[in-house]
């Protein structure tokens, strides 16, 4: 999937004036390949200043969850900043999670609340964030009954009218947890959301995204920070004259896969979104590539039953 697929169909409303290059889902809509991460954003000055820099710099895409606790703060600063910046709602991508404590009988719930948060007529991205259930153990045999009824109940505001979820997705699934739900779904998920960087290549779960048509997305793309200071990191940087979070976020989006950079400066916010104008040499993609290690900066879903 890259900007070079198809248009996509047009009774679904398309991402007007994205200045960044988008990946084409497999609902028929594109979504950018930048979008601004929000994990622990809060406060809504700080909120409104992110999301201020971010439009001002061509970000079109937000990423929230229930349990980030900003859906609110986010909604808010759209609707004060979409019209500053001479936009409105269809030209941005929004996404935000089911939280791990509605899993199951209180997905609707949930969803309906992320929706009534963000103050929002439609999602344009909605993600199970985790395949457990906050209070069960992991192996708890209630994990996999539960994340099938959110992923119903997903399903159905998906369909809905011209759709409150547009898409619908999944995130920290392993390929185990993909493979059962692949199985079982009536409407394929629109996007995997998991952790990916140079030390984190995830080659079976890409390969598996490749092959069901599940468009696979980054988070973590900056190892939270850790791989900023990285000496192979650096000196691949230095021989471009970038900083090494742009050649970490280069190195996914030259792959094509989407990448959620966090930050509260709107300096780095600016840096971040400037990866569009430079390519990295086959070479360094190969240095970058072999970095793997299996190395995980966020949590670790692969005990979940
Ligand atoms: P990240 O984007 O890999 O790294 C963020 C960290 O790097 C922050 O500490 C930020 O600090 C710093 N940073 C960002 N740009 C920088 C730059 N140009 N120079 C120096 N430092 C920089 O980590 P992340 O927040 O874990 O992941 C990004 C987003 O992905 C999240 O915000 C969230 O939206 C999503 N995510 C999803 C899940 C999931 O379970 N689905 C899990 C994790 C993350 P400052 O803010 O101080 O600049």
């Amino acid at each position: 999937m890259s900007e070079s697929d198809p248009q996509p169909s047009p009774s679904i409303p398309p991402i007007h004036s994205s200045p960044t290059p988008s990946v084409l889902l497999n609902t028929g809509a594109r979504m950018p390949l930048l979008g601004l991460g929000t994990y622990r954003l809060r406060g809504p000055d700080d909120i409104l200043q992110a999301v201020d820099a971010a439009l001002s710099t061509g970000y079109r895409s937000f990423d929230t969850a229930s349990v980030y606790q900003n859906e609110a703060d986010l909604g808010r600063a759209l609707r004060l900043l979409l019209p500053k910046h001479g936009l409105s709602r269809a030209d941005v991508f929004i996404t935000s999670k089911l939280g791990p404590k509605d899993q199951g009988s209180r997905a609707r719930e949930g969803a309906l609340r992320s929706l009534e948060l963000l103050d929002l007529d439609y999602i344009d991205l909605y993600l199970i964030h985790w395949p457990g259930t906050q209070g069960l153990g992991v192996g708890d045999k209630r994990n996999p009954e539960n994340r099938a009824q959110s992923w119903a109940v997903l399903e159905e505001l998906h369909a809905q009218g011209q759709g409150k979820l547009r898409a619908i997705g999944v995130s920290n699934y392993t390929p185990g947890h993909m493979k059962e739900l692949l199985e079982g779904c009536c409407v394929t998920p629109a996007v995997l959301q998991v952790e990916f960087h140079p030390r984190l290549s995830q080659g079976e779960m890409r390969h598996l995204c490749g092959e069901k048509g599940v468009c696979f997305q980054a988070y973590s793309s900056l190892g939270t920070g850790s791989l900023l200071q990285d000496p192979l990191v650096v000196q691949i940087a230095q021989g471009y004259g970038l900083t090494t979070a742009q050649v970490l976020l280069r190195w996914a989006v030259q792959q094509g896969v989407p990448v959620l950079p966090k930050s509260s400066h709107p300096t780095r916010i600016a840096e971040n979104g400037r990866v569009f104008d430079f390519e990295l040499a086959a070479e360094d993609m190969e240095r970058l590539e072999g970095m793997d290690c299996g190395q995980k900066y966020c949590w670790d879903p692969s005990q979940v039953a």
